[in-house]
């Protein structure tokens, strides 16, 4: 196979190419290395560039004008050119790992090949000098790329033990990239020392690399991947806990295999794909309500794997509504009041969400056809204006206390809900009269307690 890849160069942006003449000039080498290798042989530009070369760090500082020397320890200077951030990293040599997470000591070297042979797989272990369109490849990294084949640098068990982040990059590849794992390798992602050093992998890279896994065309790929080797049983061992659960007619079809094809099914962002692929994991616990058991399984799984704040809510309140029963028989007002309970703002990612897992069924024609027809029927709602929170009303907290000589107190705020159910349940009573009217005939009989 031909090293000569000059017509790759064309997709390198300019000021990479300054940063390799740049280094030249000097009497030093600047490669493309990594992932951006990978992607352009694969046919697109990379999203970043990462530059290494044989200056050391310090020397790199004082060949550009503007540098941020952050991280320079570790052999990186950031080189700013019209104010885009360039890394530029001084070759490094494989030192020892005793944490499973970063190498003890960083040790400098003059070698490209040594510097390869540090990095995880075969096809992120690629270099090209773009001043001379060469491609470095001591590893037959662009064999496997063309194959489809994700392979581990060296003796893979090895690798997996010094870093626990390399078996679910692995898994997150096999997904992205769309590759199968050489199977010495998929051996050695499952071993026990392999997990051994994964679960010393911090819940933040975790997730990381599970939103990473997302933007493949099928992020399933993935999870399988971390099913096989017994990372998922680590990290999320909720959804494996659903395998075998409700069985279909297949031998693979049952809770697990479903919620992994609603997550291919699921057109949306990552978040939204997390929804998909963790809904269902309530059915492993004997519930009645299997939506709000998983809301509350995937409350903890999204805290342990330190998803925000906004992200679990936004999550768990996609799945505890994702079990709708619509039916035609449902009248305007419970149109009105589911979308009360579901809030407008979130109608869009549940529709998607439950078509996703309406497209997962055997045959879910029927509930495909049901979510369209809530849909059409919540459009006509929200066209005619309905009032969907005490806001909407025609008459507001301080009409109620001046007209009916109120003070401030919760009963203001407790008769604007139950307006707000009467408008509900009959929009035309959304007039100011008609709301004073029933407001003192609420104050005249408080609900029962
Ligand atoms: P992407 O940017 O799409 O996540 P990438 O391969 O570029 O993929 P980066 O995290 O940007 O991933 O890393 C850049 C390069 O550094 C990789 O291509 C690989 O050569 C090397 N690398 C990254 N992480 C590791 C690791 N844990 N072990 C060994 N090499 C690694
Ligand atoms: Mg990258």
């Amino acid at each position: 196979m031909s090293t000569d890849v000059r017509h790759l160069i064309d997709l390198v942006p300019e000021d990479v190419l300054d940063i390799c003449r740049r280094l030249r000039e000097k009497g030093k080498r600047g490669w493309i290395v990594g992932g951006c290798v990978r992607d352009l042989l694969r046919g697109g530009a990379a999203k970043d560039w990462d530059v290494c070369t044989d200056a050391r760090p310090e020397e790199v500082v004082s060949f550009f004008r503007k540098v941020i020397p952050t991280g320079i320890q570790h052999g990186t200077v950031t080189v700013v050119l019209r104010g885009v951030h360039y890394e530029v990293t001084t070759l490094r040599g494989e030192g020892a790992y005793s944490d499973g997470r970063r190498p003890d000591k960083v040790e400098f070297v003059d070698d490209i090949t040594a510097d390869l042979a540090r990095r995880d797989f075969t096809f992120n272990a690629m270099a090209i000098d773009p001043i001379d369109g060469h491609l470095i490849d001591p590893f037959g990294g662009r064999a496997d790329l063309e194959a489809r084949v994700l392979r581990a640098v060296g003796d893979a068990a090895e690798r997996f033990f010094e870093d626990g982040l390399r078996v679910l990059r692995a898994a997150r590849f096999s997904a992205t990239l769309e590759c199968s794992i050489a199977p010495d390798t998929e051996a050695a992602m499952g071993a026990p020392r392999s997990l051994d050093t994964f679960r010393r992998v911090s819940a933040e890279r975790v997730r990381d690399e599970w939103m990473k896994a997302m933007s493949a065309t099928k992020p399933s790929v993935a999870f399988e991947a971390m099913r096989r080797t017994g990372l998922l049983a680590i990290t999320c061992p909720e959804l494996i806990a659903t395998l075998g659960i409700e069985p279909g007619a297949t031998q693979d079809d049952d809770a697990y295999h479903r919620a992994l094809a609603s997550l291919d099914a699921c057109a949306g962002t990552p978040l939204l794909r997390v929804a998909a692929l963790l809904h269902d994991v309530g059915k492993s616990r004997d519930a009645g309500d299997t939506a709000r058991a998983s809301a509350e399984m995937v409350e903890a799984i999204l805290a342990r794997l330190k998803f925000s704040n906004d992200e679990r809510a936004r999550v768990t309140a996609l799945i505890r509504h994702h079990v709708i029963g619509y039916s035609s028989g449902w009248t305007d007002a419970a149109v009105r009041r589911w979308i009360r309970r579901v809030t407008p703002e979130l109608l869009p990612d549940l529709y998607a969400l439950c078509e996703a897992i309406a497209r997962a069924k055997r045959d879910g024609t029927a509930d495909l056809q049901a979510i369209d027809e809530l849909r059409h029927r919540v459009s006509g709602v929200l066209a005619a204006g309905a009032a969907l929170s005490t806001r909407d009303l025609k008459l507001n907290g301080r009409d109620l206390m001046t007209s009916l000589g109120l003070a401030p107190s919760r009963l203001i705020g407790e008769t604007l809900e139950r307006l707000l159910e009467l408008v509900t349940d009959d929009p035309a009573s959304n007039e100011r009269e008609t709301l004073l009217t029933a407001a003192r005939a609420m104050l005249a009989a408080p609900p029962a307690p």
